[in-house]
């Protein structure tokens, strides 16, 4: 094949095969005209295919506007019902993302898998211990207990999930601090926390 030959009908000359764009429906397998005169031709058809379309955008600059933004909007929808069926599926893997993210930005090295945030969920029983409201995995917040602001590591000692309430208000604050501002006795809070990891713990050394 690479030493057939072919003569272009354009400027008469014999040339190899490879010096003519390939076409499967043709009958010797490549175009009539061979490369450089297709591009001659090409380049005098359109004198400045850039400027043809600087002209164009210019000229059609609100529908291009429009259309793209349409596009955007579109897809931000389906990227977004995308995301959401993936966290449904997955709600504790975003939650370990976000415990890490928010470890990485305050300087901490460790960092919580998702066989962790397994056995702390289970442990916890689906209830929130400064609420005692029930939580779903999607709705509840993995909330570090000491803020890392304040010195709290990302262990898994120093997390528990809470309503997304609780964590709309408690942000910075110490559980101490928070729980006497919501007034809840932070007494039976930590020890219902204590609890938790206690049962974490316990369930962790059994099946590691
Ligand atoms: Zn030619």
């Amino acid at each position: 094949m690479l030493t057939d030959t072919y003569k272009c009908t354009k400027c008469k000359e014999v040339k190899l095969k490879t010096d003519f764009h390939r076409c499967s429906r043709s009958k010797h397998g490549v175009v009539s005209q061979c490369k450089v005169c297709r591009k001659i031709e090409s380049a005098e058809k359109y004198p400045s295919r850039k400027e043809y379309f600087r002209q164009y955008a210019r000229e059609n600059r609100v529908r291009i506007n429009e259309r793209s933004r349409n596009y955007g909007r579109k897809n931000r929808a389906k990227r977004r019902l995308i995301d959401q069926e993936w966290e449904a599926k997955h709600p504790l893997d975003k939650k370990r993302d976000m415990l890490n993210g928010k470890a990485k930005k305050f300087g901490l090295k460790e960092r919580t898998t998702l066989a962790q945030l397994e056995a702390l969920w289970e442990a916890q029983g689906g209830i929130c211990p400064y609420t005692l409201m029930p939580l779903s995995p999607r709705t509840a917040v993995a909330d570090h207990i000491v803020h890392p602001v304040n010195g709290g590591s990302n262990t898994i000692s120093n997390i528990v999930f809470v309503t997304r309430q609780v964590s709309r208000h408690k942000l910075r604050l110490s559980p101490q601090t928070f729980s006497e501002r919501a007034g809840l006795d932070f007494e039976v809070v930590s020890q219902r926390i204590e609890a938790i990891h206690c049962r974490y713990k316990n369930a962790w050394q059994a099946n590691p």
